[in-house]
């Protein structure tokens, strides 16, 4: 987890929804993190990352002359390169090992490779009129928000995948270093009322399963990207859609004020139950079949039994979070899906003592989360929020997530 440099926890869509569907698996991902080398890697994920890594490029054009930009076949090819290696290397930027990539069928490498080669040939010859001047891809923002009345805020971070200038009088540039010079260029056309074109919102999506519009239309993926819209692009008309890349096709939704109403509430109540430390037992086999921790959080509560304490009393013993600070080192040794040992016998000690009272999934659970949220709602209520896009000096990178900051384009968020 990270923090600002102003000591604001920093919260994403996805961190949010894990946190959602359960406390402890949220635990495990973002602060326990046992054995990150067991995790398993499956096949769909790392084909979106690839296909993801290919858009990117051939929108950047790091180095235009390459020859991967002179044909939509070059470009495919590019990818089938990707995809065959994907295996290599073996081996983390940090040198721990990889996870073998879990394959459903035998077949499944060879298949995804003749389905990315055609997605990329397409996605080539779908884009290659565009202007470079007129979208931004993989745009990171961080926004602040914070409650006026009480000081106490979060951060919010995410990237687009696409955002796109439509329907605009700018001039169209394909150079490289004008990837998105109009859309900068239009900010103060939209704050002046001007006409300015729109902006397209995409988040692509390369699974079979295309989301029923009436799901997307309650993902708060979108509001998040439309909080950090309105505030990079203030007073800019946007629309949203998910792209199907398999087909170019487009899933069209919509955000407004309402849905950011929302979201404000969401991020403020996880916010403050991850800094209580509120890791609840998501303990629904339906939730805990396919989740990858399933092995870990067995391992964890055969412990927690065994010495009587309550699962989420040890889960705080281990990883506490220090507001600002970097996380203390495990209180358990792991080995191969197991706790084989306790690293501190005297915090295992504290954390005996503890004995908090158990809380159960959602973070409604007793009268007195329950009253304490109320009151926190009624007055969100009546609560005006300061929303600002964070600067790169009030990051405050912990070195584990560094590697994506490290990536963010300032210029695109500028
Ligand atoms: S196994 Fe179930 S309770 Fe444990 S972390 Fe996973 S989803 Fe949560």
């Amino acid at each position: 987890m990270r923090y600002t440099r102003a000591g604001q926890l920093v919260l994403s869509d996805s961190m949010m929804k894990i946190y959602q569907d359960c406390g402890t698996r949220f635990w495990f991902n973002y602060l326990e993190n046992p054995e990150p080398e067991l995790q398993p890697r499956l096949a769909a994920f790392e084909f979106g990352t690839v296909i993801h890594s290919m858009f990117y490029d051939f929108f950047k054009r790091r180095d235009p002359d390459l020859k991967m930009f002179q044909s939509a076949a070059n470009f495919a090819n590019v990818f089938r390169g990707r995809w065959f290696n994907i295996d290599n290397p073996a081996k983390t930027a940090r040198g721990r090992s990889k996870a073998p990539i879990l394959w459903r069928s035998p077949d499944e490498k060879e298949r995804l490779l003749n389905l990315g080669y055609k997605i990329c040939l397409d996605f080539y010859l779908r884009n290659i009129e565009i202007p470079l001047s007129h979208l931004l891809v993989e745009a990171y923002f961080m926004v602040n928000i914070t409650n006026e009345q009480n000081g106490r805020g979060y951060a919010l971070q995410g990237y687009i995948d696409r955002l796109e200038l439509k329907n605009s009088h700018q001039p169209g540039s394909y150079q490289p270093e004008d990837l998105g010079k109009a859309l900068r260029e239009s900010r103060p056309l939209f704050q002046r009322q001007e006409e300015a074109g729109y902006l397209m919102i995409i988040d692509y999506k390369s699974g079979t399963k295309m989301v029923p519009p009436a799901a997307l239309q309650l993902d708060t993926q979108f509001s998040c990207y439309d909080l950090a819209v309105e505030l990079l692009y203030p007073a800019a008309p946007r629309q949203f859609a998910v792209e199907n890349v398999r087909d170019g096709s487009l899933i069209p939704t919509t955000r407004g004020e309402g849905e950011r109403r929302v979201l404000r509430e969401r991020i403020f109540k996880i916010g403050r139950s991850i800094e209580k430390e509120q890791f609840p037992l998501a303990s629904n086999m339906y939730k805990c079949q396919n989740c990858t921790f399933l092995q870990q959080c067995s391992s964890l509560q055969q412990l927690a039994n065994r010495k009587g304490i309550h699962p989420e009393d040890l889960m705080r013993a281990s990883s506490p979070v220090v507001r600002g600070q970097r996380k203390v080192p495990s209180l358990f040794e792991w080995k191969n899906g197991e706790i084989t040992g306790v690293t501190d016998e005297q915090r295992l000690a504290r954390a005996e003592k503890l004995r908090h009272k158990p809380t159960q999934m959602s973070f409604f659970f007793g009268q007195e989360e329950h009253e304490a949220l109320a009151d926190d709602s009624a007055d969100m209520v009546h609560d005006t929020f300061i929303e600002t896009v964070a600067g790169s000096e009030e990051w405050q990178p912990d070195g584990e997530s560094s590697n994506n900051l490290g990536e963010w384009d300032q210029v695109q968020a500028s």
